[in-house]
């Protein structure tokens, strides 16, 4: 097992006092509806996301139900949601995938759930962490701008923080330190006005250590 430092086990400590019982915000009932929620919430809030797919998925919770919408049918339904053409497609692409490779079930497999059209690795990892409890840390906007703010990474690019934070964290909290940086970001680093008077990290920050004279 990796051994890791003391900044590591200092960042681990504090946010399971912060977060000790993360969960995603999305809701769902199956897999394929977390897999459906999370293409759904690129570019949009969980919040909103819930919103849609509440009135979605009581028709619509299986791929094979999914596919008998239209692509101009489904994109009214998920329209708030923004990006909605796009999403439209690889909803429909992926229920498609999903009937003809694999038997209408979402692989429990990361590799062979990225071949899905549409599903990209950060999508992959959420589903594959949160549905199936497999070992993954996806990167989103807010565990990338908190890693980078942290020194954890320094790195623009969601794959290269996520092979930072692989180096850096014990293999078994990845699933878990994903959530728990998602809601650090959320409601806590937020992108502007972060909170940094109620943080505890203020010594391991570099946006703090710029920008503490002006606070
Ligand atoms: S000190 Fe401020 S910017 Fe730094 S991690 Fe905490 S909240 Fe984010």
């Amino acid at each position: 097992m990796r051994m890791m430092d003391t900044k590591a086990k200092f960042i681990v400590e504090q946010l399971d006092n912060l977060f000790p019982a993360p969960q995603c915000e999305l809701n769902y009932k199956n897999v394929y509806q977390l897999l459906v929620a999370v293409i759904l919430s690129a570019q949009c809030t969980d919040k909103r996301v819930n919103v849609v797919t509440k009135e979605l998925f009581k028709e619509f919770d299986t791929p094979q139900k999914m596919i008998t919408l239209s692509q101009s049918q489904l994109e009214e339904k998920i329209h708030s949601c923004g990006f909605y053409h796009n999403k439209a497609k690889n909803i429909l692409s992926m229920s498609r995938d999903l009937i003809e490779k694999y038997n209408g079930e979402v692989p429990n497999d990361l590799e062979l759930m990225q071949t899905l059209a549409g599903v990209g690795r950060k999508t992959a990892n959420v589903v594959y962490s949160e549905a199936f409890g497999g070992e993954a840390i996806a990167v989103d906007t807010h565990v990338l701008r908190v890693s980078n703010r942290l020194n954890l990474a320094t790195s623009s690019n969601p794959y290269q923080v996520e092979k930072a934070l692989m180096q850096t964290f014990d293999k078994k909290l990845w699933g878990k330190l994903h959530l728990q940086l998602v809601l650090f970001g959320r409601y806590v680093c937020k992108a502007k006005n972060p909170n940094c008077s109620n943080c505890p990290f203020t010594k391991y920050c570099e946006y703090y250590a710029q920008n503490k004279h002006n606070m």
